[in-house]
């Protein structure tokens, strides 16, 4: 890894970024060691620069949103991880918006209200942005990213800029083809309807009233812990299991909603590891349903 030849092409090309910067500071559930370095880019063109010479000098690179369904290591992550949240313009034509990947869902829903265009009330009030959102294939209240998108752009693995139709991407349940790794979303465009403005802003309200009363947004988290099992919930099963206000350190499973584990200060990503490890114990011993987090674990073991 030729670290010192990636910073001399950051400070030739004024690219931005931090030595050893705590990612606590980068992720909703506030943990997380620190990565080697933390980029953060203006431009497609700066990112495609970038991960150029990041590849040229052998340092391993991740790619980060708002952070809001990650845990990561507390020994930290090895490399550069790029922050996208500086690509954040959001343009509408007609019906269409085209958003760029770092834009957040929150800023997208308001310019959707703004233009009276409906469809993605059900992202107001998921903490991420467009791009993760799309890896994710966010979804809630029945609205998922796969109803609303109609293309993205991306860097391919050779570095190319690329389009893509929704019909190639592969969008399930909390999974994209962005998944299996090497592409990154620089853009995404999101195909809405006509509506009226105060019934997309009554929804939109409603759907974040529904959030504050069930969801412990008072404490960091990831959201969801786990993915929905088939034909049941995640958080049913927890608090069936009595495992409602279980801790391990600082983590804690939420008494609030079970389905979510938050960080009641100071908890390390091995306090929520252990608790995750002991909560699908418990749920396969009791039920025989074997939990897969939604949260995604990165960074050193
Ligand atoms: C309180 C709370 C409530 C939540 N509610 C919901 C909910 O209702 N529904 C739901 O689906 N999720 C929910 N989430 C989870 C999370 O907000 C979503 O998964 C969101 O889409 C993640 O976006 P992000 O920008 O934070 O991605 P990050 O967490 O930064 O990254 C997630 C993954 O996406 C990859 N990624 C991010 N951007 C790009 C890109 N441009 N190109 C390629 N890969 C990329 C990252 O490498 C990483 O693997 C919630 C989280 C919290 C904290």
């Amino acid at each position: 890894m030729k670290v010192k030849a990636f910073e001399n092409f950051c400070d030739r090309n004024k690219t931005a970024y931090i030595k050893n910067e705590p990612m606590s500071k980068h992720t909703s559930f506030k943990i997380g060691g620190e990565a080697d370095y933390f980029v953060t880019v203006k431009s497609t063109d700066e990112l495609l620069a970038v991960i150029k010479a990041l590849k040229e000098n052998g340092v391993p690179y991740f790619i980060i949103g708002k952070g809001s369904n990650l845990l990561i290591s507390d020994k930290g992550i090895e490399g550069a991880v790029i922050n996208l949240c500086s690509l954040d313009g959001i343009k509408t034509e007609g019906e269409l918006i085209t958003a760029s990947a770092g834009a957040s869902l929150a800023a997208v829903c308001a310019k959707a209200l703004e233009n009276s265009l409906t469809g993605m009330e059900f992202a107001y009030g998921i903490p991420g942005t467009v791009g993760g959102a799309l890896y994710m294939n966010a979804g809630a209240y029945g609205g998922e990213m796969s109803q609303i998108v109609d293309s993205c752009e991306y860097i391919d693995s050779d570095g190319q800029v690329k389009r893509m139709l929704l019909c190639n991407m592969r969008l399930s349940y909390r999974k994209s083809i962005f998944c299996q790794g090497n592409m990154i979303i620089t853009s995404v465009n999101l195909r809405l309807k006509k509506g009226n403005s105060d019934d997309i802003r009554l929804k939109m309200e409603d759907f974040l009233e529904r959030r504050k009363s069930k969801q412990p947004l008072e404490f960091p988290s990831a959201g969801s812990t786990f993915k929905r099992p088939e034909g049941n919930f995640a958080g049913t099963l927890i608090e069936k299991n009595g495992l409602k206000g279980a801790a391990v350190g600082g983590a804690a499973v939420s008494k609030k909603h079970a389905g979510f584990i938050i960080n009641t200060g100071g908890a390390t990503c091995e306090d929520v590891k252990k608790l995750i490890e002991h909560i699908k114990k418990t749920v396969l011993a009791a039920d025989g349903v074997a939990l897969e987090p939604e949260v995604i674990f990165i960074g050193r073991k």
